[in-house]
């Protein structure tokens, strides 16, 4: 049986669809959620994301705000503009998109940022909240994660779950937040002895890691559910035909577009998988509804925890 696809497209519709009635509940009570993005530079991938961003937030309601700085700001021009930031009380949540430009301490900045305005979850504060299952902001990505499984009815609890990947801002959050639902989690990383025999064991497999179409049917236990968080381009045609020689439809777009994207997962998982998220349609749409979660969430803690002081 081929595998169920778990659809980032429509559950990130249905997460931005409530949330718009919870930005007009909020507006109401005057405290309309408001986001800054900070775009340091001209990465063009930056930019897009950016604008992904705030097309996000005009749509929810969300008072979104953009700076960009030229490409030579300084660290401390950074430092001083998040600082600015900090104290707007409008400003619920703070993204700095990264990279920034090559002179700039990006960990300072980051660090900077009010650990109650992080929307992305990045500070260390909001880490050491998740590790010790404290309320705090959760990086988006693998927040998504837990979103595609919570409303796909995928249990978790006692599930063996394999993350391929340690990295700060997805394979550890998200194996933190599988341990948090009561997953029995396994971390695997470019030292790891017999990945595939290890990812085997998984009933939930996380791929995490950059690298195209390197989980393949054999990693796959069958039955599986596997999620797949890589985003990799593919431009050159004997790459593409590695993973989609046959398929009409990739074809015919790789014809007009000149690249195609493909995940961490090769396609011929899907084979032996239970369900699977795909790429693109899959993880990669939750990361902007979760932001917006996140904006919507730091209001919430914010400024209703302020509402509560003067009481
Ligand atoms: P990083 O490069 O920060 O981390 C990659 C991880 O994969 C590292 O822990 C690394 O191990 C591990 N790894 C690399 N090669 C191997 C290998 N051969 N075998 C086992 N493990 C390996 O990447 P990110 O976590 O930032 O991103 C991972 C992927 O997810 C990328 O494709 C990225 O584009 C995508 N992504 C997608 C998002 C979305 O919205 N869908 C958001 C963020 C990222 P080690 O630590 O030992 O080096």
């Amino acid at each position: 049986m081929p595998a169920r696809i778990l659809d980032g497209t429509k559950i990130a519709n249905d997460i931005k669809a409530e949330l718009i009635s919870e930005v007009r509940a909020l507006t109401e009570a005057g405290t309309r959620p408001g986001l800054a993005v900070v775009l340091g530079g001209n990465d063009p991938g930056s930019e897009i994301y950016v604008r992904h961003k705030t097309k996000a937030s005009e749509e929810l309601g969300i008072y979104s705000e953009k700076f960009t700085p030229d490409d030579d700001v300084s660290t401390e021009e950074l430092l001083k503009l998040v600082d600015d930031l900090n104290r707007r009380d409008e400003i619920d949540g703070i993204l700095v998109q990264l990279p920034l430009p090559k002179q700039v301490d990006s960990k300072r900045v980051l660090l900077a940022v009010d650990p109650q305005k992080d929307v992305d979850g990045f500070h260390p504060l909001n880490v050491g909240n998740l590790s010790t299952q404290r309320p705090g902001l959760v990086s988006c990505t693998p927040a998504g994660i837990m979103e595609v499984l919570r409303r796909s009815n995928i249990p978790v609890e006692g599930q063996n779950a394999v993350v391929v990947g340690r990295s700060d801002i997805v394979g550890k959050p998200v194996a933190m937040l599988l341990t948090n639902a009561n997953a029995t989690v396994t971390i695997c990383h470019s030292k790891t002895r017999d990945l595939p025999g290890v990812c085997r064991t998984a009933d939930i497999l996380v791929g995490a890691i950059g690298r195209p179409g390197m989980i393949t049917r054999d990693y796959v236990k069958p039955g599986a559910t596997v999620i797949d968080v890589g985003i990799n381009r593919i431009d050159s045609g004997d790459e593409f035909k590695k993973y989609f020689a046959g398929n009409q439809k990739r074809e015919q777009e790789f014809a007009q577009k000149g690249f195609t994207l493909v995940g961490d997962v090769h396609p011929n998982a899907a084979e032996v998988a239970g369900a699977l998220t795909p790429v693109p349609g899959g993880v990669g749409k939750l990361t902007i509804a979760m932001l917006m979660a996140n904006t919507v969430k730091a209001t919430k803690l914010r400024r209703g925890a302020a509402q509560m002081a003067k009481v």
